[in-house]
């Protein structure tokens, strides 16, 4: 055994089917008696109006409307409802969207924070945040933005689009791949990130055949939930910065663009790191990870290429230069050349090739 360093975050897991009936109890543990601002996306307003009526009186305000990105003004309005309600716990149900402006809130205001999510975004596992103000979004790790208790309901995920199903299990796909090849990796996230892995391909196989599989919805949001965790305690690599490259500058959403690319950086930084690729494919039930990636994607209806999504091919030197300047660690150097010819290959959508010297 190597040596390693692994810092454990804290927090409280609730996970099942029917589980956002032990939020009341849930927040009532992190605050009792407190005032409670719940901040739910639209699409959860049904739950949202059960949590306000199942809390007798003490969701004292609300937030709707959640815009993507955590735009300044929307955080500015929430810190002054906050102000203005004598806030003491914020709850939220929705997406990461949902979860980020959570986040922004208890940035300011340290108090107890409960998250439900409803894509597989991970970020509530996670004590990253970020606030886009001036068309540029800031991020950062602080501790407190991580929620205290996060409550998993898989029945609130039944409904979500296979639309936004395939970018979201792509997504966190991503966590768990570039935090095995992370800098900062160790032997727990190794094993939180290949059950991730696991889980979602187990998941994604059933969802593609059924949407509302309650089976194939468990398997993606326990692996979500991995995956999430793997994103909080390690570093990322050149995946996830082309993937903000290509969202930040290209407009492209960030699922759409993790699917289209995932499998092509496997296959660049295969070359580097032979045995967590072994350990991948394990996972993934295939002999070449980068190509099973592919396949899932393609199962589950998610965008094959950067062409389809937009991007002119024009953009992609722009784009492969942007990335390089981001620095980082990967566990192969990021070279002009090849990071051109790897957006190449993502730019047409074919079979990733792997990349060797
Ligand atoms: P999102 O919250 O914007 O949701 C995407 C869409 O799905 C929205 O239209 C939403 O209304 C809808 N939706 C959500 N849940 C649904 C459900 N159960 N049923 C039907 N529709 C549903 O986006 P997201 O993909 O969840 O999260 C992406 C955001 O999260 C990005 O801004 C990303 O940067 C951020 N993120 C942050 C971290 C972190 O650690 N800070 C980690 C991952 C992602």
């Amino acid at each position: 055994m190597r040596p390693f360093l692994y810092d454990q975050l804290g927090g409280r897991v609730v996970f099942g089917v029917g589980t956002i009936e032990q939020v009341p109890a849930e927040t009532e543990r992190l605050a009792a008696g407190g005032n409670i601002l719940l901040v739910a996306d639209d699409m959860a307003k049904g739950e949202a109006d059960w949590i306000e009526a199942a809390c007798q009186g003490r969701v004292v305000a609300r937030i709707g409307e959640i815009r993507p990105h955590v735009p300044m003004d929307d955080v500015d309005r929430a810190r002054r409802i906050v102000n203005e309600n004598a806030i003491d716990v914020v709850v939220t149900v929705g997406g990461g969207s949902t979860t980020g402006l959570g986040k922004a809130i208890v940035l300011e205001h340290e108090m107890p924070f409960l998250a439900v999510p409803t894509t597989y975004a991970g970020s509530e596992m996670t004590p990253i945040y970020g606030i886009t103000g001036e068309e540029v979004k800031r991020t950062g790790r602080d501790p407190k933005v991580k929620p205290d208790t996060v409550v998993y309901d898989v029945e609130l995920t039944l409904a979500l689009p296979m639309s936004v199903t395939a970018g979201s299990v792509m997504n966190a796909l991503a966590h768990c791949v570039e935090a095995l090849y992370a800098e900062e990796r160790n032997p727990i996230v190794d094993v939180l990130a290949l059950e991730g892995v696991a889980a979602l391909a187990r998941g994604s196989r059933l969802v593609a055949g059924d949407p509302e599989a309650v089976d194939g919805r468990s398997d993606l949001l326990y692996g979500a939930y991995l995956a999430g965790s793997s994103l909080g305690s390690v570093g990322m690599a050149v995946h996830h910065r082309v993937c903000h490259v290509l969202g930040g500058t290209y407009g492209l959403a960030h699922g759409d663009a993790n699917a289209v690319m995932l499998p092509h950086v496997v296959a660049y930084n295969a070359v580097a790191e032979p045995d967590v690729m072994d350990r991948l494919a394990s996972a993934l039930g295939a002999g070449d990870p980068a190509a099973a990636l592919y396949d899932l994607a393609r199962e589950l209806g998610a965008p094959a290429s950067l062409s389809g999504l937009g991007v002119a091919e024009s953009d992609l030197d722009a784009a492969a230069a942007m990335t390089v300047e981001r620095g980082g660690y990967n566990p192969r150097p990021v070279e002009l050349g090849w990071i051109r010819n790897l957006l190449g290959d993502a730019y047409t959508g074919g079979s990733p090739v792997v990349k060797r010297e």
